[in-house]
């Protein structure tokens, strides 16, 4: 599976905004967003210039793609569904994004970054409905029951993760996770109200209608 391997904080300097992409150290002092609130590179402390319309459509979009930790074709094909959806395409792109396995995981706490959640759905560490699926992308539905594997709910990165969840803004109402038993269930599809990070997905929509 294709993955960024560059340091990842430059993203979220570069959108000027948390992505929460490194776990527990978003949430401290060591966060470079915290200590060096400026772009990344050799030109980020210069001045900056007025963004075009279709710049931010673009920074948007990055942002997003980058929040879920997807690549272009990826973000790409799950707008194109998105638009294939009934509804409205910005609100459907950000319900699918949320319903990835590794980011339902994630906000309940199976992990403390999605990039580690995913590391652990492709390791075969999470079952849906009781069956092993190691597709991060692999879409939730209303009424699943996501799991950690037996073997693998001794794990101390999931034992200190979940401990964590509380810090990294909850469980959303979307989900329903009983702690002791790793268990959680998705009482109803994520709507846009759940999502509290700050998104406009109709720039979104606007710049892969060009
Ligand atoms: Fe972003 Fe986290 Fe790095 Fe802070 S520590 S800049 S929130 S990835």
């Amino acid at each position: 599976m294709a993955r960024y391997s560059e340091a990842v904080c430059r993203f979220c300097r570069r959108e000027g905004i948390k992505l929460f992409l490194k776990g527990d150290r978003c949430l401290t002092e060591k966060c470079a967003i915290e200590r060096r609130q400026y772009g990344p590179g050799q030109h980020g402390q210069g001045r900056r210039q007025k963004q075009t319309e279709y710049g931010m459509q673009l920074r948007e979009k990055q942002k997003v793609k980058r929040m879920y930790g997807l690549t272009e074709q990826q973000f790409r094909i799950t707008f194109e569904r998105a638009e294939r959806m009934k509804g409205i395409t910005g609100e459907n792109l950000l319900q699918l994004l949320e319903r990835r396995l590794d980011n339902t995981a994630y906000r309940c706490g199976i992990g403390r970054s999605r990039k580690e959640v995913r590391q652990l759905v492709m390791h075969g560490h999470v079952r849906v409905n009781g069956h092993r699926v190691s597709i991060p992308s692999y879409t939730v539905r209303q009424g699943d029951e996501i799991t950690v594997d037996p073997k693998s709910e001794k794990l101390a990165c999931i034992a200190e993760s979940v401990e964590g969840v509380e810090r990294r803004g909850g469980i959303p109402d979307w989900l329903h996770f009983e702690k002791m038993a790793l268990r959680a269930q998705v009482t109803a599809l994520p709507e846009r109200q759940h999502l509290t990070m700050p998104m406009n997905e109709q720039l979104i929509v606007e710049l892969y209608s060009k």
